[in-house]
């Protein structure tokens, strides 16, 4: 028998050298901390939901494969079901990718500050993870990804565009002369596309090594039902569903994007709205001294102030309002960001942001 002490050492060694994902649990009325689309689903829609959800054969599997969604998918994106993917949110499909394509031996290259999970699922599979500093602008460096990519020829490259928490695109340029250097595969997520001015969809046709992954999480405003999809070469998909579990939805999340899918020029619609409100938020922000924003093409952005992420971050939360302290990462020093929020909750934290700093000795410009 295992004695209890030598049970850790049963584990794998790169497991027990991750740190488990952890977010600290607040009750507050304004939650801006997930960049999630804080309208949720429109009245018509969650109706119509409920009335699908009724009749739900809930006691039968979901029909393996899910072509119901794939094959909506692949009318809402012009490119074929057999090159399509769901998964249990984006999160689940990066975990998929990473076993299908990285093991010992082989190397993933991961822009950095960018979604944690490139890296995290990357190791786990196994892998050698570079990490790629932004530029001190907190900008894509092309140059230097060519040169890891040229240098460490990966299997995988991550690309979060626009990225979060930076909030910036790469340009379509250097996405293409990535994916034509690289031998390996191009994992693009595009997590925040409806707010951006730009998808690289069109690229997929002349780039077979290009994976793009989106979710239904941000603009679509269905992040509790845990759905993200990735499309990719048919014959890349067909390995990927290998590694994926049977049955990677439930029947309520193929349901629930089903017909918000349907409804997708509703959540257009909305993410215009948070996009145009976004705007004026970072115009009221940056008439606040001690206060610096940052631009963004997302629905959050990541800002600073005079007192410093911890300090901000405190008495942003003791008013309510929860943003994220991301000032532990070494481009971001004293950063956090936050989300776009209703209208209503956007004034909230604009106003907890400078009473805090009226308290602490500044007010709005020209006030
Ligand atoms: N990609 C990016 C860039 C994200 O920010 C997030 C969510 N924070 C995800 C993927 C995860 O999406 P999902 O909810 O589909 O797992």
């Amino acid at each position: 028998m295992t004695d209890r002490k030598d049970l850790l050492s049963l584990v794998r060694p790169v497991v027990r050298e991750l740190v488990a994902y952890h977010l600290d649990r607040h009750d507050v009325p304004v939650k801006l901390d997930q960049n999630e689309n804080a309208y949720g689903l429109p009245e018509p829609v969650r109706a119509e939901l409920e009335q699908k959800l009724r009749h739900l054969p809930l006691h039968r599997y979901p029909t393996p494969g899910q072509p119901e969604l794939r094959e909506a998918l692949s009318e809402a994106t012009g490119w074929p079901k057999e090159g399509i993917l769901v998964g249990n949110g984006s999160d689940e499909l990066l975990h998929t990718l990473a076993h299908t394509l990285l093991e010992p031996g082989r190397t993933a290259v991961a822009p950095t500050p960018s979604f944690f999970v490139y890296a995290y699922t990357a190791r786990l599979a196994g892998a050698r993870v570079l990490e790629v500093p932004m530029t001190a602008e907190l900008r894509y460096d092309v140059p230097a990804l060519l040169s890891a990519i040229e240098t460490h020829s990966p299997h995988v490259t991550y690309i979060c565009s626009p990225n979060n928490p930076t909030g910036i695109a790469i340009g379509r340029d250097a996405l293409e002369e990535i994916l034509r250097t690289t031998p390996g595969v191009v994992a693009l997520d595009e997590a925040y596309w409806e707010f951006a001015d730009w998808t690289a969809r069109e690229l997929l046709d002349d780039h077979p090594n290009l994976i793009l992954m989106r979710t239904f999480s941000k603009a679509l405003a269905l992040a509790g039902a845990r759905v993200g999809y990735l499309l990719a070469a048919p014959e890349l998909t067909r390995e990927v569903i290998k590694v994926q579990q049977p049955y990677p939805l439930n029947r309520f999340s193929i349901e629930a994007a089903s017909v918000v899918l349907r409804h997708r020029d509703v959540a257009r619609e909305q993410a215009r709205r948070i996009v145009a409100e976004r705007d004026r938020l970072l115009g009221e922000l940056r008439r606040v001294d001690g206060v610096e924003v940052f631009a963004s093409r997302t629905n959050f952005f990541l800002f600073r102030t005079r007192l410093g992420a911890k300090r901000t971050f405190d008495a942003l939360l003791a008013k309510g309002v929860l943003v994220r302290d991301l000032s532990a990462h070494p481009l971001l020093p004293e950063m956090l960001r936050v989300a776009v929020g209703t209208r209503e909750e956007n004034e909230r934290f604009a106003d907890a942001l400078v009473e805090m700093l009226k308290s602490n000795g500044t007010s709005r410009r020209g006030e």
